[in-house]
């Protein structure tokens, strides 16, 4: 692991800094989440046109052909300079990395191309009502009919299942079988009368995600990712690839957060002086300092696994672990420090002023739930990354 920039990757970076310097397109709107999706759509065709999307996806299949640090550089250059996220985020992250090593070549011609440009939006049907944690346990049916595939089911916590025109879907296939065994991966398409998505509305007041619900839709056969019965392999390969995704911009994203917390920290009175000459918030504010710091070395100890074997491995539980204490203790002290005055703003969306603290700290309680709770990321470091003995 070597933790220095190679001169061509320097070249890069100073070449991302100076594209996203120029091609910045301003802060998000504060209407609504369908002002905000329309605004992702239009940056995510910017980046594709400017070849910055799927930045180390093979360039035969339309990416940068890029290396994965490279890619990690400029997920933490995009964050540093606060650039919008892009509307398919689920897609780029996990649904084309899937389809690149599970799909078919025709599936790879199909399904490549339009998750770059954003032209449709991906979500994720794992979670349902009764099943989390433990996924395998899930219950939405897939019977086949001729060559189709018939699915009746209820998934929740879908992101962005409104806008989303493909789902990747895991379904039971055969009841008889093990659980682990008798699952296949689909791509549903979610435009079609059997299915129904209602946002449920989150404790920040939004509704990124969503109950879906499946009365008899349908999934061809050519739709099947993987083989039938293999879809609790696919299904890991979309986990191991959401963790790692976030690693290299959550570090960017919690450094602008510390920047800012540091900012508010010199403004705001307390004990006589700021609250940056008070030993509580100073030494706080240095021990979330230490924990980033911790969080990028084991970051690039992660990428330097995967590059070594090519495909994401279970290190990047513990940078999502990380990220997800280290963001929720981040947003609670900011709270502290504003003091009585934190429980007067309400949090408003995207808002970067009035309320902002407000709003991250909410939404930094789903932190530690989506992608994976972090007591499960602590069973997956102890059993696959530590090798102590498994639970079951
Ligand atoms: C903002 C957000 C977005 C999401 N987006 C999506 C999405 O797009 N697609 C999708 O499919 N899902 C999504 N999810 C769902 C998420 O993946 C699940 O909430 C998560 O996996 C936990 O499942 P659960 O809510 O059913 O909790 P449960 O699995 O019921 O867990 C309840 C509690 O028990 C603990 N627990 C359970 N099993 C164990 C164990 N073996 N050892 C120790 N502790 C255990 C958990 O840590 C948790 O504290 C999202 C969730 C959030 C909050």
């Amino acid at each position: 692991m070597d933790l220095t920039l190679s001169p061509s990757e320097e070249e890069f970076r100073d070449e991302v800094r100076s594209w996203l310097q120029e091609n910045h397109p301003g802060p998000e709107p504060e209407a609504g989440l369908d002002e905000v999706m329309a605004f992702r759509r239009d940056w995510q065709r910017q980046l594709h046109a400017a070849g910055w999307a799927g930045i180390s996806w093979p360039k035969e299949y339309g990416g940068r052909g890029a290396t994965m640090i490279e890619q990690a550089i400029f997920a933490a250059e995009a964050t540093r300079q606060e650039a919008p996220a892009p509307a398919n985020v689920l897609g780029l992250a996990m649904g084309g990395p899937v389809v690149i090593a599970h799909g078919s070549d025709e599936q790879k011609a199909r399904y490549l191309e339009p998750i770059l440009t954003g032209e449709e939006i991906w979500c994720q049907g794992f979670s349902e009502p009764e099943s989390g944690s433990d996924l395998a346990s899930l219950k939405t049916r897939a019977v086949k009919d001729g060559d189709e595939w018939v699915v009746t089911g209820q998934k929740v916590w879908t992101t962005f299942a409104q806008y989303a025109k493909w789902c990747m879907l895991v379904a039971r296939t055969d009841s008889d079988a093990p659980k682990h065994q008798g699952l296949t991966y689909f791509l549903m398409d979610m435009e079609q009368a059997g299915v129904q998505t209602r946002p449920l509305v989150q404790i920040t007041g939004e509704g990124e995600f969503n109950e879906v619900f499946f009365e008899e839709a349908r999934v061809p056969d050519a739709n099947v990712v993987g083989g039938v019965g293999n879809g609790w392999a696919v299904a890991i390969t979309t986990l191991m690839n959401e963790r790692a995704g976030l690693a290299f911009g959550a570090i960017s994203q919690i450094q602008n957060s510390l920047g800012r917390l540091s900012k508010l920290a010199r403004e705001t009175p307390a004990n006589g002086g700021t609250a940056a000459e008070d030993p509580y918030f100073r030494q706080r504010i240095a021990q979330l300092h230490i924990e980033v710091e911790t969080m990028r070395l084991n970051a690039y100890r992660g990428l330097t696994k995967t590059m070594q074997s090519g495909i994401p491995g279970p290190e990047g539980s513990l940078g999502k672990w990380q990220w997800a204490d280290i963001n929720q203790d981040l947003t609670e002290l900011a709270l502290e420090i504003e003091g009585a005055y934190s429980t007067l703003a309400r949090g408003s969306g995207h808002a970067v002023a009035g309320g902002a603290w407000q709003y991250s700290f909410l939404r930094s309680r789903a932190n530690s739930i989506e992608g994976g709770t972090t007591d499960i990321l602590k069973n997956i470091i102890a059993e696959r990354v530590l090798g102590l003995p498994r639970l079951r």
